[in-house]
């Protein structure tokens, strides 16, 4: 079982890793929100245990970030404050378990050990395009059989577009689902990432899946099909 700890105090961090590599646990450890982030969206570890007070985004955020994203990764949230509030508030934003501290290794690592037999068979929705495959859950992108490593925003563009099913979605359409925009900020963001997209997805492999309809908008669709 692959454990992340994140645990910005080296000492407590070095604390539970022992207790959990003892228990024969292979671990990763970060020390801020937003390498927690990126460590689970790498989608490679079975456990997180993570401190809610951290450099950057705190935990909170961080989770609720995560499991907004589709990340189902159980998560062990650890904090010194321990009131009631935050439990509740950490089990609203998608934790599966909370530990006040100081706690008990022993009571750390059963709790770690019960996430990890719950770890649900990989539900994993992989949207496909032609040879073009994006896996909505390990966030795994590939054509043909290379992996496309994507920024989160250029995942969420594709993701848009190919479940917009070979609609042609416009400009303000893709600010909305993409960037969260409400407004025409007047930048030529969208066609800025659409070139990134097409620079990784389409470049170097047949066919073009990112297609351009003039005056109108974008859209990802095989046009063999
Ligand atoms: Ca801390």
């Amino acid at each position: 079982m692959r454990v992340l700890i994140v645990e910005d105090e080296p000492k407590m961090a070095t604390f539970i890793a022992k207790a959990l590599e003892e228990e024969g646990f292979a671990l990763g450890r970060v020390t801020t929100g937003d390498e927690a982030l990126e460590a689970l969206m790498e989608g490679a570890f079975d456990v997180a245990v993570m401190d809610i007070m951290l450099p950057g985004p705190d935990g909170i955020s961080v989770l609720k970030h995560y499991r907004q994203k589709g990340g189902k990764t159980p998560i062990l949230l650890v904090s010194a404050r321990g009131h009631v509030s935050e439990r509740v508030e950490g089990l609203n934003a998608g934790a599966d378990d909370y530990l006040p501290k100081p706690f008990v290794l022993a009571e750390l690592v059963a709790r770690v050990r019960a996430l990890g037999r719950r770890t649900p068979e990989a539900v994993s929705l992989v949207l496909r395009v032609a040879d073009l495959s994006m896996d909505t859950i390990t966030h795994e992108v590939r054509r043909g059989s290379d992996v496309i490593r994507l920024s989160p925003r250029e995942f969420r563009l594709l993701e848009f577009l190919i479940k917009s099913a070979g609609r042609t979605r416009g400009r303000m359409a893709i600010l909305e689902a993409v960037w969260d925009y409400h407004f025409d900020p007047g930048t030529n963001l969208v066609d800025v990432y659409i070139r990134r997209l097409r620079e990784k997805i389409d470049k170097h492999y047949e066919p073009k899946l990112v297609q351009t309809e003039k005056g109108v908008g974008y859209a990802v669709r095989n046009p063999q099909a």
